[in-house]
């Protein structure tokens, strides 16, 4: 049988930015970012307006 492939195309598993895999991936925003990453971006971009 064939036709497992379907699946593995559209899931995203590795950093955008860095490219690190086996992380857990912060996929808020549609960011696909590891959280090392999404710390520095969301910094960049300001998400850490909290005080
Ligand atoms: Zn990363």
């Amino acid at each position: 049988m064939r036709g497992g492939d379907r699946m593995s195309k559209s899931i995203v598993n590795s950093c955008r930015r860095c490219g690190s895999k086996g992380g857990s991936l912060v996929k808020k925003y549609g960011l696909y970012l590891c959280r090392q990453c999404f710390r520095e971006v969301a910094r960049t971009l300001g998400f850490n307006k909290h005080r």
